[in-house]
């Protein structure tokens, strides 16, 4: 059992906490040894099932299936030997058919599988899905803000211009409590006596200039955000970040409000901005240092992020 931090393949980039199971594994190790990781899988209710055998080739259900789907669904990659003794990588890019047949076609019948790397971003996911939720709710209030979404961390700061402090408690109680396994005892609100002052203390040190910075960015439709949180979630999830690359993903909560208004206004604006909630920004640092090829490689991976965020996209 391999615990992958950041699985990228077949398109997939910045996974975070994929793991490998081997061949033989049962689930009361597997889940044992990513409850020390506080993460859990989609596997069965026995313990002295297989992981990767039967199991999960006939599709897999278990206590956790109503809420991320069958176990198979959480497939990445197999590694396997097929029938002519060759050993193959198979996923959704490579092997398509047999990544297609191995996924429910039942055990012992297409391949014998060494492994298979299986998607475990269970827990992350489902905060960031509950943050996606709240949003609309935040709109509705009058709410402003930037996040940023990086490794396994969510970053917020939200603004209200005269805001209402029962509707604020409110809703990060409703966040809470979509969340009770992490701890939001102490929530950090305040008042500020001024924009400039609030500019001043929380915005400008958050904004330097003056460094290298890729950017690609998608504005994110308030309807699809309403209609969609879980698909949103996904995608924003797939983009994130990685502080180990120097990548960011940066939510700009901007838009909606007096924005949709177009009583007249006309301009050339682009006309995406009038339907966002928000503005989606892939970003990615990069060093003088590194050579053009190294420069070119980023300058795909942000374009690349991107693409992720068009998933969602009407
Ligand atoms: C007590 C019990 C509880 C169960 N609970 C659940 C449950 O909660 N959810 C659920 O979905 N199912 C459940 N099942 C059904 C279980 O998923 C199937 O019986 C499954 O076929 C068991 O797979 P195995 O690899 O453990 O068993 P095995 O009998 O070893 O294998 C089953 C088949 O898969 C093949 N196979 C095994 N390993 C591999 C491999 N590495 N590569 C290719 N083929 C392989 C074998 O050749 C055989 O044909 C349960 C079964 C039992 C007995």
């Amino acid at each position: 059992m391999t615990l992958i931090e950041q699985y990228s393949s077949c398109g997939l980039n910045n996974v975070s906490n994929a793991i490998r199971l081997e061949a033989g594994v049962q689930w009361s190790e597997v889940y044992l040894w990513l409850s020390k990781f506080n993460l859990v899988a989609i596997g069965g209710a026995s313990g002295t099932v297989s992981a990767v055998g039967g199991y999960l080739q006939g599709g897999g259900h278990g206590p956790l299936s109503r809420w991320k789907g069958l176990a198979v669904d959480q497939v990445l990659e197999y590694d396997v030997i097929t029938a002519d003794g060759q050993r193959q990588t198979v996923n959704a890019c490579q092997n398509r058919d047999l990544f297609w047949a191995l996924s429910g076609g039942g055990g012992g019948t297409y391949a014998i599988v060494l492994s298979a790397v299986a998607s475990n971003e269970t827990r992350y996911e489902k905060l960031i899905e509950s943050f996606v939720e709240i949003l609309p709710t935040v709109a509705d209030a009058g709410w402003s803000g930037y996040f940023d979404i990086v490794d396994m961390t969510l970053r917020v700061l939200f603004h209200v211009p005269n805001g209402d402090w029962a509707a604020l408690n409110a809703t990060l109680n409703q966040f809470g409590a979509s969340n009770i396994d992490l701890d939001f005892t102490i929530t950090n609100s305040f008042v500020v006596p001024s924009f400039y002052y609030y500019f001043a203390l929380m915005l400008e040190p958050n904004n330097p200039t003056g460094y290298n910075l890729l950017v690609s960015s998608r504005l994110i439709p308030e309807s699809i955000i309403r209609s969609k949180p879980s698909q949103v979630a996904k995608a924003f999830v797939q983009a994130k970040g990685q502080s180990t690359t120097g990548s960011n993903l940066r939510g700009s909560f901007v838009a909606g409000g007096q924005v949709s208004n177009t009583t007249n206004r006309n301009n050339s604006v682009n006309p995406g901005w009038r339907t966002a909630l928000l503005q989606m920004i892939c970003m990615q640092s990069w060093l003088d240092t590194i050579s053009k090829a190294e420069q070119e490689y980023l300058a795909t991976q942000v374009l690349l992020r991107g693409e992720m965020l068009d998933t969602v996209l009407p």
